[in-house]
């Protein structure tokens, strides 16, 4: 990032969920006048009151500052909040519907901002931030707000899709230090009120076709549940053969120099390579859904896509091959009393949408394991996910307490300062199976045997 921004631009958002609520907070914190909008009330009083109403590392503190100097503000009157700003951005959820991508978020709020544009004269931007497949800016939403609107994309109106990259877990950072910013725009005057947005942003600002910015977010995210995949294709072989461990096998891949070039006599290593290691799957409120979705799309135009159907196809079974691999090292789970630390689909977050941590709490007890759970911050937000037989605790050495078997879920970094030789007491077992293989990089806990993933034995 650099010095500031030259302008100060009014901008409403619509959605408040991770993308809407950190975008608006960031933008604020740089000096724009922001205010977020959401149809949840709940949400906008939190918000309001200089809240956050979902966990990110960060945000609690960022949403209290902004809304405390006046530059963050939140409403459900979306129709005010358009008027008074002079660019709007998308930001609601496109969730999946079973195997397509669901645009009625997108379709209503592109009609809502229509109505507010009907009575104001000044031109203004609309941008879709949330996820949508190619043709959806230029059609749904187009077709959505020139209806209400009663105006034209073109002079009165700038159309602009700038899909947003932000992980849950790092989302502030991620945005204040954008590796780029893709503007996809209708025409130059669009692209060049978005420029004005991210001014303060000194990373490549890539200006192309709204079908094109849809596309690269796609070919993002397809790319990285392609490295997951691999991944775990190469750890399954591993698990099925003594003597390796694909952990190794990715140590010494991850030094090709194509992989982690060496530059200035140091080795690079791009975070990419942390998606070619063995999980437990990809899951979240993206990955999952957008594979989904791309898939869906490249059906509607008859293209054969067997590489992203495989991927899809080897994430959907990881979960049941890890507790399979898991059964083979410590024996059925039907009968046993398992603790499972973690439900997130990954650290850094509450959010449970599409976490391999929640299939395989429902998988063991399909499997008739007696299961306990236990998660730093999403464990309530569980509760109506789970069914009625899994127990919760308050900490992990609740979860494990007489228990046969401890299954990390999620890799969160607590894990390793757990007081292991304590619950190593308070267990009647003393197996660890590692679905994350997070405590690989620790003393093995004392007393307890260690099973992990893509381990051949
Ligand atoms: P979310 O589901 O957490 O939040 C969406 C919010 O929009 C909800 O609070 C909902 O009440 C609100 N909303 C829906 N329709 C509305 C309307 N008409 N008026 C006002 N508010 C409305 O979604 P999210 O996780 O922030 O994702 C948003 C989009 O960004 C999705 O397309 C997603 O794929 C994409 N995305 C998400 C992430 C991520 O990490 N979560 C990262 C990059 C892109």
């Amino acid at each position: 990032m650099s010095a500031g921004i030259r302008h100060r631009m009014n901008i409403s958002i619509i959605g408040t969920g991770y993308v809407g609520l950190v975008s608006g907070a960031c933008l604020a914190q740089l000096g724009h006048k922001v205010v977020c909008v959401d149809q949840l009330t709940a949400r906008v009083v939190r918000i309001a009151g200089g809240n956050a109403p979902f966990f990110e590392p960060g945000l609690e503190q960022l949403v209290a500052d902004t809304v405390a100097s006046g530059a963050l503000s939140a409403t459900v009157d979306l129709v005010s909040a358009v008027q008074q700003s002079e660019i709007t951005l998308i930001a609601v959820g496109t969730p999946d519907a079973d195997g397509h991508i669901d645009l009625s978020q997108i379709e209503a709020a592109s009609a809502a901002i229509g109505q507010a544009l009907k009575n104001k004269p000044e031109y203004h931007v609309v941008a879709v931030k949330s996820t949508v497949v190619p043709g959806t800016t230029d059609g749904v939403v187009r077709t959505a707000l020139e209806h209400a609107a009663g105006k034209s994309v073109g002079a009165e109106i700038g159309l602009c899709m700038n899909p947003e990259f932000l992980r849950e877990g790092t989302a502030i950072e991620d945005f204040m230090t954008p590796d780029r910013i893709v503007i996809g725009a209708s025409d130059a005057n669009a692209a060049s009120v978005m420029q004005m947005v991210y001014a303060a942003f000194d990373c490549p600002k890539v200006v192309m076709s709204l079908r094109n910015a849809e596309f690269t977010k796609y070919a993002s995210n397809a790319l990285l549940a392609t490295l997951i995949s691999f991944s775990n294709e190469l750890a399954s072989l591993c698990e099925q053969t003594p003597g390796a461990d694909a952990e190794v096998v990715m140590d010494g891949l991850h030094l090709d120099k194509r992989l982690s070039p060496v530059v200035d006599g140091h080795r690079v290593r791009p975070g990419i390579l942390s998606y070619l290691r063995p999980s437990s799957g990809y899951g979240g409120s993206c990955l999952p859904k957008d594979v989904a979705a791309l898939l869906a799309y490249a059906r509607g135009k008859n293209v054969a896509t067997p590489l992203l159907e495989a991927v899809a196809q080897v994430n959907a079974a990881r979960t049941g091959a890890v507790l399979d691999l898991a059964e083979e090292r410590i024996g059925a789970f039907a009968g046993q009393k398992v603790g499972v630390l973690g439900l997130a689909f990954k650290s850094g977050t509450d959010d449970l949408r599409h976490s391999p941590a929640i299939q395989l709490v429902e998988q063991l007890s399909d499997r008739g394991a007696h299961v306990t759970v236990y998660d730093p911050v999403a464990t309530d937000l569980a509760r109506p996910l789970l069914n009625g037989t899994v127990k919760y605790a308050g900490c992990a050495v609740e979860a494990l307490e007489g228990g046969d078997v401890a299954i990390i879920g999620t890799a969160w970094p607590e894990w390793s300062e757990l007081d292991w030789p304590k619950i190593r007491k308070a267990m009647r077992g003393n197996v660890i199976f590692d679905a994350r293989n997070s405590l690989r990089t620790l003393d093995p806990p004392k007393d307890f045997i260690l099973y992990q993933i893509g381990n051949g034995g």
